[in-house]
């Protein structure tokens, strides 16, 4: 589904991702963990199209396109979907409206007529249902004044609305309280199947024992240093990345 090989990427000329190689077939659930300031939020932004970010090397493909080529919008189209670690908040855009407007675009990429009012309708209640977000919130302006945890529960809703084929969520450096990585996580488990796969990007293992990875990969200085099973992970808690460090001095 996902193939990325030697990918090195740059912000204002400098260096953040040094190589990275990273394959992610439909079913599975990957985990990027690292230390702050390793690339992980770079590694998200080059796979979600933002500005900014230069290519220098390597290659992405995605659904069997090259995913470098594609606009943000086309990326969304083909089935890409990227939680954004710090949520845009937009007064007088309802949650709604906007989501609609998403749910639209994607369908349009694809050749589909948009959906009308009733079968949105209908789309939403079934999805409002199955993540458990209240109607009030999706009628407010998006994000605005919403809690860490209502605009978790927002960005689980346009998920589950989207069914991409591959989600990318990016957790926040300073973490998110227990209530938000429940939602996020019950969430993310209730969409997972045998087609669509996961990539969680996280400092932290905490996040992990809610949804539980195939694999862990260990970003360090720009590149993937480790990978291994979800047991990597508790590794990882318990040693810090100190031993990552170690393992690595001559490249630092
Ligand atoms: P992580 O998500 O692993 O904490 P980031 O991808 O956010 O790491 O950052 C990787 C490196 O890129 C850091 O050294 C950071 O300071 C730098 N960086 C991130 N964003 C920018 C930016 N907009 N301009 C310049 N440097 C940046
Ligand atoms: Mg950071
Ligand atoms: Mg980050």
């Amino acid at each position: 589904m996902l193939s990325i090989k030697n990918l090195h990427a740059n912000i204002d000329e400098k260096k953040i991702l040094k190589g990275i190689n990273l394959e992610i077939k439909p079913g599975e659930v990957h985990a990027i963990m690292g230390p702050n300031g390793s690339g992980k939020s770079t590694l998200a932004s080059v796979l979600a199209g933002r500005e900014h970010y230069e290519v220098t090397e390597g290659t992405v493909e995605f659904a069997g396109k090259d995913l470098l080529e594609l606009s943000p919008e086309e990326r969304a189209g083909e089935g890409l979907f990227l939680a954004f670690q710090y949520p845009v908040e937009i007064p007088g855009l309802s949650t709604t409206n906007f989501i609609k407007t998403a749910v639209n675009e994607v369908r349009k990429y694809r050749g589909e007529e948009a959906l009308d009012a009733v079968a949105f309708l209908k789309l939403m209640k079934e999805k409002m249902a199955m993540v458990n977000i209240d109607q009030s919130l999706l009628s407010r302006s998006l994000n605005e004044g919403f809690s860490g945890g209502e605009k978790k529960r927002n960005e689980v809703f346009q998920m589950a609305m989207l069914q991409p084929k591959l989600a990318i969520l990016d957790e926040t450096d300073s973490g998110l309280d227990i209530d938000a990585i429940r939602i996020v996580a019950n969430g993310v488990n209730k969409l997972r199947n045998k087609d669509n796969a996961v990539l969680v990007v996280t400092h932290y293992q905490r996040l992990l024992d809610y949804i539980v990875p195939d694999y862990v990969h260990v970003l360090y200085n720009g590149r993937i240093v480790k990978s291994g099973p979800k047991e990597l992970a508790f590794e990882l808690e318990e040693k810090g990345y100190d031993f990552i460090r170690d393992e690595n001095k001559v490249e630092a």
